[in-house]
C-alpha cells in the first residue's frame, strides 16, 4: 500500500474511483456471462423438452380425437365417406406436421434411434389408416371398418408416443434440477465474486481515505507552523532590533487606531517626540558602539516609566522616540514628559561633550488636546515637532509642550485648500 501514501490527493481520488470502476464492471461481465449460460439452460429446456412433449401430446390428442372419431362417426353413418376421408386426411397432415416439428428440435444421442423407430411407426400406422380407409371406401360399406384393428393400432401408437413422452418428462425434470443447482451455483458465484469486490474496495478505499488523512494532517501541521511563523514574522517585522521598543510600522498602526478612539470618545491624547541631545557629539566621543548602548538604556528608562497598558513608546528611528498616551490631560502628560527628562538625567550617562549638561539629557515636545474629528492624523505629529525644535532652540533638555494645536490646524487647512 506504499504506492498509495506515494501517490497525490488527487491521483489517490482517481484510483479509488478506477478501482470501483474496474469492480462494477467485472462483476457486470461476469453476471451477464452466467446469464448467458442460464438462457441457455433455460431455451434447451423449453424447446427441448417441454414444446416436444407438448407436441407428442397433440399427436396422440390427434389420433384418439379426430382420426378415431372420424372413423366411429363413419361406421356409424354420422358422416358421409367423403367427409371421413377428408377428415381422416386432415388429421394425418396435422400429426406429419407436428411430428416434423418435434423432430427440428435438438435431440440427444441416445433419443436418435427411438425417434427413427416412431417415425418408421407413425408412418407405419398412418399408412395403416389411410389403406383401411380405401378398403372401406371400395366396398362402400363403412359399417365394416374394424373398431377393434382401429383401437388397436391407436393403442399401439399410444404406446410408443408414451414412452418417448416420458423420457421427455423425465429428461425435462433432469434439466430443471440441472437448472436449480446451477442457478444457485451461479447465485452463490456472483454472490461470492460481489463480496470479494467490495471487501477488496473496502481495504483499499480504507488505506486511500487514512492516506487522505494523513496528508490532511500533514497540511494542518504544516498550515499552524506557517501561522505561528507568519505571527513571529509580524511581531518581529513590529519590533527595533536594537532597543525592543515597538518600531515606526507599529507606531503608524497604533497611532491610527488610538486616534479613531480617541476620537470616538473625545478622549484626551498626547503624542511626544523625543530627541537625544547632542547625540552625534556622544557617537564621536564615545563610539557607535557605547552609542548603542545609550540609545538602549533611554529607550529601558522610557519603558520602565511608562507601564500602563494604553501608554505606547516607540522607536521612530535614530535617537528619537516617540510617546502615545491616552486619556492623560495636559497637565499630567506634562508632569510625565519631565519624569522622563529627570530620570534619564539621573541615569548619569556620561556626556562630556554636550553643551548642556555632562551627563546625556533629552528634549521633548509634547502636544495633548481632546481629539475630536476636526483632528487632521498629521497635526499631533507636526505639532510635536514643531514643540520638539522649539525646546532644543530654548537650551535643550527639557519639555515644551503645546495644548493649542489651532496654529497646526490652520496651517493644515491652507496646505489643504492650495492642493
Ligand atoms: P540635537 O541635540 O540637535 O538633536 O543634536 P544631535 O547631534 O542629536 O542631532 P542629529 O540629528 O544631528 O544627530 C543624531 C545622531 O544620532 C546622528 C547619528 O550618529 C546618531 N544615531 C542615529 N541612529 C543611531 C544608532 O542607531 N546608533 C547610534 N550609535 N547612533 C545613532
Ligand atoms: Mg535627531
Ligand atoms: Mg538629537
Amino acid at each position: 500500500m506504499q504506492f498509495i501514501e506515494a501517490l497525490k490527493l488527487r491521483s489517490k481520488l482517481f484510483f479509488l474511483f478506477l478501482l470501483i470502476t474496474i469492480g462494477l464492471i467485472s462483476t457486470g461481465i461476469m453476471g451477464a456471462m452466467n446469464i448467458n449460460v442460464m438462457k441457455k439452460n433455460l431455451d434447451s429446456l423449453y424447446f427441448g423438452s417441454l414444446i416436444p412433449v407438448s407436441e407428442l401430446n397433440e399427436i396422440l390428442q390427434t389420433y384418439h380425437s379426430d382420426l378415431q372419431s372420424a372413423f366411429l362417426r363413419a361406421k356409424y353413418g354420422e358422416i358421409s365417406p367423403d367427409l371421413a376421408s377428408f377428415e381422416v386426411e386432415k388429421s394425418l397432415v396435422k400429426i406429419k406436421k407436428l411430428w416434423k416439428s418435434y423432430e427440428g428440435h435438438y435431440k440427444r444421442e441416445e433419443e436418435l434411434q427411438y425417434i427413427e423407430y416412431l417415425s418408421l411407426e407413425l408412418n407405419n400406422t398412418n399408412n395403416f389408416f389411410l389403406k383401411m380407409l380405401q378398403v372401406a371406401k371400395g366396398k362402400e360399406d363403412m359399417s365394416k371398418i374394424s373398431v377393434l384393428s382401429l383401437e388397436k393400432q391407436i393403442s399401439h401408437i399410444d404406446k410408443i408416443i408414451q414412452k418417448l413422452i416420458k423420457y421427455e418428462i423425465e429428461v425435462a425434470q433432469f434439466e430443471r434440477k440441472t437448472f436449480l443447482e446451477k442457478y444457485d451455483y451461479v447465485l452463490i458465484k456472483v454472490g461470492m465474486m460481489l463480496l470479494l469486490i467490495i471487501i477488496a474496495i473496502l481495504l483499499i478505499s480504507y488505506h486511500v481515505f487514512r492516506s487522505i488523512q494523513k496528508d490532511h494532517t500533514k497540511l494542518e501541521i504544516t498550515t499552524n507552523k506557517l501561522i505561528r511563523a507568519n505571527k513571529k514574522l509580524e511581531n518581529v517585522s513590529y519590533i527595533d532590533a536594537l532597543t525592543s521598543l515597538n518600531n515606526r510600522r507599529y507606531f503608524n498602526l497604533v497611532y491610527e487606531r488610538e486616534l479613531k478612539r480617541a476620537k470616538r470618545t473625545h478622549a484626551y491624547i498626547t503624542f511626544m517626540m523625543i530627541d537625544i541631545d547632542f547625540f552625534k557629539q556622544y557617537n564621536d566621543t564615545y563610539g557607535h558602539i557605547k552609542g548603542d548602548e545609550a540609545l538602549k538604556t533611554v529607550a529601558q528608562i522610557l519603558k520602565e516609566i511608562l507601564q500602563r497598558p494604553s501608554d505606547f513608546v516607540f522607536r521612530l528611528g535614530g535617537e528619537e522616540f516617540g510617546i502615545l498616551l491616552t486619556d492623560t490631560d495636559e497637565a499630567n502628560s506634562v508632569k510625565l514628559a519631565h519624569t522622563l527628562c529627570e530620570a534619564v538625567k539621573a541615569r548619569k550617562i556620561e556626556h562630556h561633550n554636550s553643551k548642556v549638561n555632562s551627563f546625556l539629557t533629552i528634549s521633548i515636545g509634547l502636544v495633548c488636546c481632546i481629539a475630536d474629528d476636526a483632528l487632521n492624523d498629521d497635526i499631533l505629529i507636526s505639532s510635536a515637532d514643531k514643540m520638539l525644535y522649539r525646546a532644543k532652540e530654548e537650551g535643550r533638555d527639557r519639555c515644551v509642550s503645546s495644548a493649542d494645536i489651532s496654529e497646526a490646524r490652520a496651517q493644515a487647512l491652507e496646505e489643504e485648500l492650495s492642493a
